[in-house]
């Protein structure tokens, strides 16, 4: 059964223009919107995904959609329900197959699964459906209800896919292939990057990037007092000062020499606010690319001599420099044993290394339970980083990038597709062409840290391409546009 999910979320447009910088940005969405709601009213906009919980769409949406409220448009959020382990089984596999991983065989039982499921949506879809109504399948779940919808009711129907690889595998081209005979149906696609687009959307896609919330917890301006609070909050920090407010329920942990986890100023402090810091913060996937920065940071710290070249400033700085590798707490990932072995190998390597290399590496594991907590976390500890890096293997966009650019700072990011649509190489930040070999780690580090001016720049490139391109603002004028050119696509010119 599909279920309309009951949207509370208070924010104004208001609330962004008492922000001097985003003042600009409501005016400029008010102006797109004047030009492509009028052509929306009269019809419900329909969003609909798997869940309403969990997960980057079920997280952006509420926002979403009280934004196109505000502006004019009867957005609704739906998501399909289902019993069917099998359904789920198939479609989790789906999932992994457009990345390039999975088992890349479809049987008969895994389609009649889907198409059951989506077919028991659509029955009980259509009776909230109007004829005009505008519909938006958000990725392979509920693909097949859309096309149910468009063959059956003709509605307007766009699929938008938040995944993707750029690369032509048997496992892409098996789950491809599968949704093709969906996929057709529709009047619209959109994607995250150019190179996602299968064949036969060619011709009727567009490109919307994810974006990121100035105004959340994880993104929001911190002052300096309150980033050591956090810090503190969470014992990643520890001060004589009195802070205002009580520690956090779950501190962060680190990895200690004999592999526990003990708070994260054990056995000595990081030195987050004093010393230059380079820091990933990730999902503990091996596709992250943390072990080869772990590697690659080691072997810089093992022959700094080197690497200084005989600048004396910039030695001292290779001396104090320290890394930071975040991310969940493991008891929070009980159900990703791969994302444990991930976590497990990165383990064995920091155990492996020397004492004075140990002590200037801290493996972090962040509290998970409350979502503004770990938020609060992850946005003091980019704000105290001196380079983000991604080395992601595999990224289909990465907003961790997003978030460390909106804070200034030059990232440090591999080659993968998502971090491509995002950082240019030199401007923003440094391009890893081969983010599994830390030799060039080490290189690129090396060459940021000793370049200060550069970095400056690049930070401040950063900021302003997350401005231009990456903010929520411009996530929702690329909606206007793209639903109203649906629109007119299917019904032309002046019909309503
Ligand atoms: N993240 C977090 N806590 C962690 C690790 C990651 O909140 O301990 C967040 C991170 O800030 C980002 C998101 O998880 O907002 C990861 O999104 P991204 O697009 O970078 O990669 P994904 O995990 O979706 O592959």
């Amino acid at each position: 059964m599909i279920e309309e999910v009951d949207v509370r979320d208070n924010v104004t447009l208001a609330d962004y223009e008492q922000y001097a910088q985003f003042t600009v940005k409501v005016r400029e969405l008010k102006q797109v919107a004047a030009a492509h709601v009028p052509h929306l009213t009269g019809r419900r906009v329909w969003m609909v995904n798997s869940t309403s919980r969990g997960g980057g769409v079920a997280e952006m949406m509420p926002r979403l959609i009280t934004i196109f409220r505000e502006l004019g448009v009867d957005a609704r959020w739906a998501v399909i329900g289902a019993d069917s382990q099998d359904f789920f089984g198939f479609t989790k596999n789906l999932h992994n197959l457009i990345h390039g991983a999975g088992t890349a065989t479809i049987t008969e039982r895994d389609r009649e699964a889907y198409v059951a499921v989506n077919r028991e949506n659509f029955e009980s879809f259509r009776k909230l459906l109007a004829p005009n109504d505008v519909v938006v399948i958000h990725d392979p779940q509920p693909m097949g209800m859309g096309a149910m919808i468009k063959k059956t009711l003709g509605n307007p129907t766009v699929w938008r896919c938040h995944i993707g690889l750029d690369d032509h595998t048997e496992e892409t081209r098996t789950a491809w292939y599968f949704l093709e005979h969906f996929a057709n149906a529709y009047d619209h696609g959109v994607f995250t990057a150019p190179e996602y687009i299968p064949s036969f959307f060619a011709g009727k896609a567009s490109i919307i990037h994810p974006a990121i919330d100035p105004t959340d917890h994880k993104n929001r301006s911190l002052a300096v007092h309150k980033i050591s609070g956090i810090l503190h909050n969470a014992e990643l920090l520890s001060t004589v000062q009195p802070v205002l407010t009580e520690a956090f329920e779950d501190p962060a942990l680190r990895l200690q020499p004999d592999g526990s986890y003990l708070p994260a100023n054990q056995p000595e402090q990081i030195g987050l606010l004093y010393r230059p810091i380079i820091t990933q913060i990730s999902r503990w996937d091996k596709l992250k690319g943390f072990q080869p920065l772990l590697e690659g940071f080691a072997r810089m710290k093992r022959d700094i001599t080197t690497y200084a070249n005989g600048d004396e400033r910039h030695k001292r700085r290779l001396e104090i420099m320290r890394l930071v590798l975040a991310g969940p707490d493991p008891g929070s990932i009980q159900d990703d044993p791969e994302g444990l072995e991930t976590l497990g190998q990165i383990e064995a390597t920091y155990r492996a290394l020397p004492p004075e290399i140990q002590r200037d590496i801290a493996v972090l594991t962040l509290p998970m339970k409350s979502r503004k907590i770990n938020a609060l976390i992850v946005n003091a500890l980019q704000r105290c980083a001196t380079v983000v890096v991604q080395n992601s293997l595999q990224e289909g966009f990465g907003l961790t990038a997003t978030e460390a650019m909106w804070k200034a700072k030059p990232v440090l990011v591999s080659k993968a597709c998502g971090l491509r649509q995002q950082v240019r190489d030199g401007l923003e930040g440094q391009i890893l062409r081969r983010p599994k070999h830390p030799e060039f780690l080490a290189l690129a580090l090396n060459s940021m840290m000793q370049k200060p001016w550069q970095r400056g720049e690049e930070g401040r490139n950063a900021q302003r391409r997350v401005f231009d391109a990456f903010l929520i603002f411009t996530q929702v004028a690329r909606w206007l546009e793209v639903l109203h050119n649906t629109v007119l696509k299917v019904n032309g010119n002046g019909a309503k």
